[in-house]
């Protein structure tokens, strides 16, 4: 998309070639710039409308699920919501009552609350979002898939951090308030996966530990239509991962196995609902399918474009 801008770097490239310096270059573009009377449109028509056709796959998100009115709130949006660490404030753009915000909601409830869409749309809520905002396919980083986050729309991105953090996780845990509260809701989660294989604490060997605990889960997830692993790793260490040959890894595990046999899993934190942000990813866009929905998302320009469709996630999404 060519904006007004980038009308010098159109310019044949005789324009910049040896026998014309740079400064000189430039000065001819300013005048290029100059004579130019109609103002252009932001982009070229033809070509936004092109894209206009063209649908996101959205490849990172915490879709929270729509839930029946009474029933308890959705925890699986996350395996480390953000409510678990210390207060931050949000993005200026998305504090409330920004007009992003004020944009986003408008746009996609007209006069009406997101709770009346909600209880209107009911399950088909998170895939109408969806399709208000251009997205085709959203790639939900989720502990579980459930009702109203279901496949095609969605796909499953599930959690592999609590399957490296098998021992005692005290002394990282001590480092930062954030990681207290996140090594609790991981241990909660291992807690889930060793459920989910008949067991009630890890096994006293690595090995043992590989086959019955860290495969079985894995081949779970995908089987459940998993097409991904998320890793909060960046949350709970440092990323400086060492080569450990399978002899140490196995002897330290076995080393350290056996206080967490007996160590009891704590439930995490407070448990309210708050919205995930600060962590979203890109919008990717792919392929080119006919819309039936209007493309609110694309009708702006590209900044905007960003902006708004990040408000509106935001806003549809987020509990
Ligand atoms: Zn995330």
């Amino acid at each position: 998309m060519r904006e007004r801008g980038d009308s010098a770097r159109g310019l044949p490239s005789v324009f910049f070639s040896a026998s014309l310096r740079p400064p000189v270059g430039f000065l001819l573009c300013l005048a290029f710039a100059g004579c130019s009377r109609t103002p252009q449109p932001l982009a070229d028509p033809n070509l936004a409308a092109e894209i206009r056709q063209i649908k996101a796959i959205d490849n990172h998100a915490h879709p929270v699920r729509w839930v029946v009115p009474g029933e308890k709130p959705d925890r699986g949006f996350d395996a480390l919501p953000v409510d678990s660490m210390e207060p931050e404030s949000d993005p200026v753009a998305l504090r409330p009552g920004s007009p992003a915000l004020a944009e986003a909601s408008h746009a996609l409830y007209g006069g009406q609350s997101k709770a009346q869409v909600m209880a209107a749309k009911r399950e088909q809520y998170p895939a109408w979002v969806l399709d208000q905002i251009g997205v085709e396919t959203m790639l939900a980083n989720r502990v579980e898939m459930g009702r109203s986050i279901q496949p095609p729309r969605f796909r499953w991105v599930a959690y592999a951090d609590a399957l490296i953090f098998p021992l005692d996780n005290t002394a990282l845990a001590a480092r930062t308030p954030d990681r207290k509260g996140f090594f609790a809701l991981e241990d909660q989660l291992r807690a889930h996966y060793l459920e989910a294989v008949g067991l009630n604490h890890i096994p006293s060997t690595l090995a043992e530990y590989a086959a019955r605990v860290v495969t079985p889960t894995l081949e779970r997830q995908k089987q459940g239509g998993a097409i991904g692993e998320k890793f909060e790793a960046a949350y709970l260490r440092s990323l400086a991962f060492d080569p450990v040959d399978e002899a140490t890894a196995a002897r330290i595990y076995a080393r350290f196995a056996v206080p967490v046999y007996r160590r009891r899993v704590r439930p995490p934190g407070n448990g309210s609902a708050h919205p995930h942000h600060g962590r979203s990813g890109w919008i990717l866009r792919r392929g080119r399918r006919q819309s039936t929905e209007p493309r609110i998302c694309l009708e702006r320009s590209r900044s905007a474009q960003d902006a708004f469709c990040h408000a509106a996630r935001r806003l549809a999404f987020h509990p």
